[in-house]
């Protein structure tokens, strides 16, 4: 019989399931702020796996990605859908879907003390309300596991293509990101301070989920974010089952932001994850006063990784992020559309290619995650 997993004081036996609240002390109303934490601990050995949600605390899309994880379709516990149970699981899973409660309740990415949680790992015991919290997560529930997975949206007023993020140069992050299975993988270590920055140096391999927009459930993101946590257990052996690999891979050290050159109404005329080619409008920004209509054309041939969704723009201000392709090599895998533009062939392997973009921002310098 496997040995219990002794957390927070609690043992919990082989093929159980248990939630177990984490203290870290008082709000100003003198109520406890605890953090829940469901753990499931396989009947089989294993690795243990993290996989964290709301560091931000609109970003939501990841609470019920973890629903639908743990209690499939119709969201209720112990029934024939759940996707992970206790008694299939081989290794422990450590699953959090609110990391950052009191960021919830007030619908902000920032913590209740006005800071950006995911700058302030690995925390300290007596620092900030900020600094406190991030110790006690890192310290308490993220440097129990081997790997994690930490699920994000883009802020609101833009929105992601589902994409993970990973130090590349990780060789087991790399492949955790790999078999997460999103056709976009972007590289980088993550600003400092992150959590994903943060557990990578201290051994745990980790990958962030970009998938969607804040303050709302989105089903293509719970849908690709399912699929990948699905994969990743898949590949770490946990489960049984066959990883679902994208038609084709595309690994990014750099990619552009395109910024509108005038103020106005911004209507996109792309969606995320949609090839442009160099020239193609992307936008439209429009003069509400007078008839005026310019369009925004791609410098670039690549994919739309993140876009702005608000329609008031400045002057300089963002409208697509865009991901390299190369043309050349892109054209051999992909069949002219002349409705569409460009489409995915469909293929037996996973082709993988890195984008190369001179001209680019490194992901670390577009702080995001
Ligand atoms: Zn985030």
């Amino acid at each position: 019989m496997r040995k219990p997993f002794r957390f927070e004081g609690v043992d919990v036996e082989a093929g159980t399931a248990v939630r177990i609240p984490v203290q870290f002390g008082l709000d100003p109303l003198g109520r406890q702020l605890e953090i829940p934490v469901h753990i499931l601990h396989g009947l089989e050995d294993g690795p243990i796996l993290g996989i964290t949600s709301t560091i931000h605390g609109d970003e939501l899309n990841g609470v019920t990605i973890i629903r639908h994880l743990l209690h499939g379709m119709d969201l209720n516990p112990g029934t024939e859908d759940d996707l992970v149970t206790p008694e299939t699981l081989s290794g422990t899973l450590i699953v959090v879907p609110v990391c950052n409660p009191e960021a919830v309740i007030i619908h902000s990415r920032r913590s209740s003390d006005g800071r950006d949680l995911n700058r302030c790992f690995p925390g300290t015991k007596t620092g900030t309300h900020s600094s406190r919290l991030a110790h006690t997560i890192f310290h308490r529930i993220v440097t129990r596991c081997d790997y994690l997975i930490d699920l994000h949206t883009a802020p609101s007023e833009r929105t992601n293509a589902p994409h993970v993020r990973a130090d590349c140069d990780d060789a087991k992050s790399k492949e955790l990101a790999r078999a997460f299975g999103t056709p976009i993988v972007l590289h980088s270590i993550g600003p400092a301070g992150s959590l994903r920055r943060c557990s990578t140096q201290e051994g745990v391999h980790s990958v962030l989920l970009e998938a969607g927009t804040a303050n709302v459930f989105e089903g293509g993101a719970i849908t690709a974010g399912v699929r990948g946590i699905m994969n990743i257990l898949v590949h770490l052996k946990m489960i049984q089952g066959t990883i679902r690999k994208p038609d084709w891979r595309l690994i990014v050290r750099t990619s552009q932001w395109i910024r509108s050159p005038r103020g106005g109404m911004l209507h996109p005329l792309i969606q995320v994850g949609e090839l442009v080619v160099e020239g193609q409008p992307i936008a439209q920004i429009s003069n509400p006063l007078s008839g005026e209509v310019e369009e925004i054309l791609s410098p670039l041939c690549g994919v739309a990784v993140g876009l702005a969704t608000a329609p008031l723009l400045r002057a300089g201000e963002p409208v697509a992020n865009i991901a390299s392709v190369n043309k050349k090599r892109m054209r051999k895998r992909i069949r002219d559309s002349p409705m569409t533009g460009w489409k995915f062939e469909d293929v037996a392997e996973t082709l993988e290619d890195i984008a190369e973009d001179a001209d680019g921002l490194p992901i670390d310098e577009q702080p995001e995650d």
